[in-house]
């Protein structure tokens, strides 16, 4: 039997968007098995906790599994992302890769982890020009000022934020 191929994909996912959706959808084309890792990232002093977020990715996620017949599985993590790849057996670190903001932080992250271990190989993809320009971050801007955010999330993360913020402001 031919070797299963196992990506994984790390985020923070403080929320889930329509372009994390995007990027893990490309990449179940890919991989036999895909782990999606989520980040404590404390530093990024996240809205949902890691249990929310390792929860709702899970949700929105698992629809797509029926769909491709790929598994995945998703795993928080508070450990160098390397040997967190190297603990779950991945060969690829997958990454989405928007316009020229990401680019300078992943191409060191990436420079760094080849030297960390040159067998696991980074895989960087772009998601569909709509989903592009979306941010975890301005997301949460917006719905912080009452914005609408339906267009940049799935629906129940939608509903999910606007009550966390709102939980937040009393
Ligand atoms: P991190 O804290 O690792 O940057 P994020 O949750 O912000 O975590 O992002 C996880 C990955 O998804 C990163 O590779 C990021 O570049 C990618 N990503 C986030 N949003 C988009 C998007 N709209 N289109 C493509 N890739 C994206």
């Amino acid at each position: 039997m031919a070797k299963q191929r196992v990506g994984v994909y790390p985020g923070t996912f403080d929320p889930i968007t329509n372009g994390h959706m995007d990027i893990i959808k490309r990449s179940l084309g890919l991989v036999d098995q895909l782990v999606i890792g989520v980040a404590t990232n404390p530093s990024k002093n996240p809205l949902f906790t890691l249990e929310e977020r390792v929860n709702i990715v899970t949700r929105e996620t698992a629809p797509l599994v029926e769909n491709s017949g790929t598994a995945i599985e998703v795993v928080p993590f508070d450990e160098l992302l390397m040997k967190f790849a190297e603990r779950v057996g991945a060969d690829f670190i997958i990454r989405g890769l928007r316009a020229v903001a990401d680019f300078e932080y992943e191409f060191q992250m990436t420079g760094m982890n080849y030297q960390i271990n040159p067998d696991i190989e980074t895989v960087f993809l772009m998601a569909d020009p709509k989903y592009q320009t979306i941010a975890s971050r301005l997301v949460k801007e917006v719905a912080m000022y009452g914005g609408n955010i339906a267009p940049f999330v799935p629906q129940q993360v939608g509903l999910e934020v606007v009550a966390k913020v709102d939980g937040m402001a009393k």
